[in-house]
């Protein structure tokens, strides 16, 4: 393995002056030209090293040429060649046109490494880290690809990681706990196991369940993080996205879920404003159900010419008809052709999720948090209506705005569970988060589309400050790119980030 390495080039035709030379032939480069990897172990004094030769084009061009050859070079020497796809190649293409939002997709990184094990993915940070380190390169790391916000899960010029290839899950039967590769979805995992993975507040956030992240990190040591071992770093992971190391398995604890009565309602936005009202009620009694699930929205898309209220609502136990639903679910008028609350199991309800995922669109998710206050609810709902005029005529355009409540029970379990960095807490609660989500078609409406969303968050807030009912936290998986979740954490919750950062990553890779 070649450990300590710099690259030179020159163009195909020039003077030969080097012990390792291969051709990389790399569609999309500006001109034809060699790659040397140089190994300078055991090479003379400085000055008999060879040279970089410069001959033609400007350097930055020369530049994000050489690094990307390198980087090609290190991991086509290092893996086999399906880990590595370039954009000429249907893997690539096919790679970039599965995220979720078309903005990723606009997003073209030099090559794309899909690791198999977490071994390969603890290479490539030995590989790449000191080209990184001396800014030749970049990586962004993938998942699913399902956050919207730009730039987040790809990277333009770069190599985007995808773990989609590192999949597997294996069930604990003695302890119940699912380890789950960090490429796996949530399908499969439903639909190979018995046992639920938290969802519903009884149980907390996802994040919450986790017992255990393996974790790569910049010095390229596979560790584990939980509430023995690397213990900072396992409360940072809760909540402190990909600043840290790379996930590349996460251990869940299970329960048994029985089957549930839930799905969706639509009806009509005269009854928002009952429906706000119904939620608030919900969340604030002092017997709030914690079984008791529910998300209300308005929703405007094109296609129909309309806004549409609806309400997901879910009661987590075998219970037909729960009369706890009942202000959700039996609103007049409502369209009986789309109520679809039923018995059902958590797989086919997240495969029903699922299919309502939309593809191949341009995206934007925003979010802000409030106390559960009618009135500023209210007033976050016309601050929506009235945005609302302004994007309607934009072709293919759905903009929606939805309430998704935090309820007591769902933040009580936080502490017990070992802590997060979220900065959320029972005492600040119950909560309301708001969610505000558009798509739309074309890219060349995409700077009318995005400003009146950011507007609307900017004045709910202000309107929630007036009324005391605001709250600061800002949601990392809804946030757009002028937002500042972990900002939004608190100052301790910072200093935890920033402390785990400096002890596991010092030289800040990530
Ligand atoms: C239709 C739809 C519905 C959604 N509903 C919800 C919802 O109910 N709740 C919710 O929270 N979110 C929701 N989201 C947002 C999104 O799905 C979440 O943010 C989700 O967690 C993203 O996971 P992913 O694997 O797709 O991450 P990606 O989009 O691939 O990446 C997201 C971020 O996480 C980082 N990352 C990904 N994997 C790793 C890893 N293994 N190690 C380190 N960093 C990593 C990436 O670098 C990136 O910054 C929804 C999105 C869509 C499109």
């Amino acid at each position: 393995m070649i450990s300590s390495l710099t690259a030179y080039v020159r163009q195909a035709s020039g003077e030969n002056f080097v012990r390792k030379e291969r051709k990389v032939p790399f569609s999309g480069a500006k001109y034809d030209f060699t790659v040397v990897i140089h190994d300078l172990r055991g090479v003379g004094p400085e000055d008999q090293q060879p040279k970089v030769l410069i001959q033609r084009g400007d350097w930055s061009i020369r530049k994000q040429e050489l690094a990307r050859c390198a980087a090609f070079e290190l991991l086509s020497t290092a893996f086999p060649a399906n880990r590595i796809a370039r954009p000429d190649t249907d893997v690539y293409k096919a790679r970039i046109a599965s995220y979720a939002s078309q903005r990723e997709n606009d997003i073209s990184p030099m090559i794309i490494f899909l690791p198999e094990t977490t071994e390969e993915r603890s290479t490539f940070t030995k590989l790449i880290g000191p080209l990184v380190h001396d800014g030749e390169a970049k990586f962004a790391i993938r998942g699913a690809g399902c956050q919207p916000l730009p730039g987040c899960a790809n990277i333009e010029g770069g190599i985007t990681v995808d773990l989609s290839h590192l999949i597997g899950t294996t069930l604990d039967k003695a302890t119940n706990i699912v380890q789950v590769a960090a490429g796996e979805r949530w399908g499969a995992v439903y639909s190979t196991r018995c046992m639920t993975i938290a969802w519903v507040s009884l149980e907390g956030f996802i994040c919450d369940n986790v017992i255990n992240y393996e974790t790569v990190l910049a010095s390229d040591k596979i560790v584990n993080a939980n509430a023995h071992e690397n213990s900072d770093l396992f409360v940072s992971l809760r909540g402190g996205g990909n600043n840290l190391g790379v996930m590349t398995r996460f251990d869940l604890r299970t329960f048994k879920q029985s089957s549930f009565w839930g799905g969706a309602v639509s009806h009509f936005p005269p009854s928002f404003l009952s429906q706000i009202e119904a939620l608030v009620d919900e969340l604030k009694k002092p017997d709030a159900s914690a079984e008791t699930h529910v998300m209300i929205s308005l929703s405007f898309a094109a296609q129909f010419g309309q806004v549409m209220g609806l309400n997901q609502a879910y009661y987590t136990q075998e219970v037909e008809k729960p009369a706890v639903l009942d202000r959700f679910t039996n609103m007049h008028p409502q369209v009986d052709q789309l109520n679809s609350m039923r018995m059902t199991k958590l797989k086919e309800a997240a495969e029903a999720q699922a299919k309502q995922v939309m593809t191949g669109v341009r995206c934007v998710y925003m979010n802000t948090t409030l106390k559960p206050d009618k009135s500023t609810l209210q007033a976050a709902a016309d601050i929506f209506s009235v945005a609302l005029d302004k994007v309607k005529l934009i072709e293919g355009m759905v903009f929606s705005f939805t309430l998704q409540p935090y309820p007591l029970s769902l933040l009580e379990q936080m502490a017990p569970a070992g802590g997060n960095v979220l900065g959320l807490g029972p005492v600040d609660g119950p909560l309301v988060s708001v969610l505000i989500l558009m798509y739309w078609k074309n890219k060349n409406d995409d700077e009318t589309a995005v400003s009146p969303p950011r507007g609307v968050i900017e004045e709910i807030d202000k309107a929630a400050a007036a009324r005391g009912t605001n709250v600061p936290f800002k949601y990392l998986n809804y946030a757009f790119d002028l937002q500042d979740p972990i900002g939004s954490y608190g100052i301790k919750n910072q200093e935890k980030l920033h402390n785990a950062s400096r002890k596991y990553d010092p030289e800040g890779l990530f």
